[in-house]
């Protein structure tokens, strides 16, 4: 950046960021611009930048203050995803030009901007792996809780590595993503050698005993109805067991890997 001096005759002016309010579109933009300050006089002066670097200045705090996403955003939103601009226009039938030019200053419109928050935003990755829910251990607890009181005995013992509690909640997950769309606890399962298990178990062991059930959403009547059956056609520990052993959701994940809640449509244990 070049050097300015005063034009009154003070020196040299020293650069800064300052907040300017610019009319744009109907509202009034804040937007800092880069500017030469006299620091003897308070007098400023624009820096020269190019016509386009203002008006992409322009379209990020409008696009942030109308709640659009803005460039930036949509750049590290997609780099997040780990999407070309041609991956992202692809999956959103548009143009690649459109999508360089949302990242580089224009200004999408509220419908387009919806589309990119789907394409960017959620991640089904995740509804696959949490069920679509944000696991919830505080729940994880109060579904173990309604089971124990709907078996009359307990589940989560002393010193348990949650064998069969896990497969329990594998059993109230799948069949809430099945019936109700979403799953109970947000909880992730693991292919593991003795069946479906809570996705690294160990280190949630000691959370969810501590958890306080008072801190989860209160379970549906639809939900506990689920918990119910599930009781019911499952009384003994051993049950649980064997069924989860027999379901296409274990037999066909590989070792290790996640058990995705796409197979709840395809649970084979009979629960009504
Ligand atoms: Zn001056």
């Amino acid at each position: 950046m070049s050097e300015m001096n005063c034009p009154k005759g003070h020196g040299a002016m020293v650069e800064k960021k300052v907040e300017k309010s610019v009319p744009f579109k109907g509202i009034t933009v804040k937007v800092i611009e880069d500017a030469f300050v006299c620091p003897v006089c308070g007098l400023s002066a624009g820096t020269v930048q190019s016509a386009g670097k203002v008006q992409n200045a322009l379209s990020e705090a409008y696009r942030q203050q109308v709640g659009l996403l803005s460039g930036e955003d949509l750049r590290r939103l997609r780099k997040g995803k780990g999407m070309t601009q041609a991956d992202l226009a692809e999956a959103m039938g548009v143009g690649v030009a459109s999508i360089k030019r949302w990242e580089t200053g224009s200004i999408q419109t509220k419908s387009m901007d919806q589309a990119l928050r789907q394409h960017l935003m959620t991640n089904a990755i995740e509804s696959h792996v949490n069920g679509n829910r944000d696991i919830s251990i505080p729940r994880i607890l109060l579904v173990l809780t309604a089971f124990e009181s709907a078996l009359k005995r307990s589940i989560l013992k002393e010193n348990d590595k949650m064998l069969f509690a896990g497969k329990y909640l594998f059993y109230a997950d799948m069949m809430a993503k099945k019936r109700l769309g979403r799953s109970m606890t947000g909880a992730a399962y693991a292919r593991l050698p003795f069946g479906p298990q809570l996705n690294n178990y160990n280190d949630l062991l000691d959370e969810i005993r501590k958890a306080d059930i008072f801190e989860a959403e209160a379970l549906t009547d639809q939900e506990l109805e689920i918990i119910d059956q599930i009781a019911k056609t499952f009384p003994k520990d051993r049950m649980v067991y064997d069924a989860s052993h027999k379901e296409p959701a274990w037999l066909e994940t590989k070792t290790g890997a996640p058990v995705l809640y796409t197979w709840a449509d395809r649970l084979v244990a009979k629960i009504d």
